[in-house]
């Protein structure tokens, strides 16, 4: 049992900032870094590197 009320699931901080890839407002989870690319979440994905079936790692 997790008797901790504080812990709750709510809305993370989010930040404000600009997608590198389509330049739209996007919100991201985590502060944005001067020059670092900031992807929404479609870009995000698109930039992701693709999955593999393979179950090493
Ligand atoms: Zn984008």
């Amino acid at each position: 049992m997790f008797g901790g009320p504080r812990h709750s699931m709510g809305p993370r901080q989010m930040y404000k900032a600009t997608c590198s890839d389509c330049g739209k407002e996007c919100e991201v989870p985590f502060q944005p870094t001067d020059g670092r690319p900031v992807y929404c979440e479609e870009c995000f994905s698109k930039h992701r590197k693709p999955r593999t079936s393979r179950g090493g790692y």
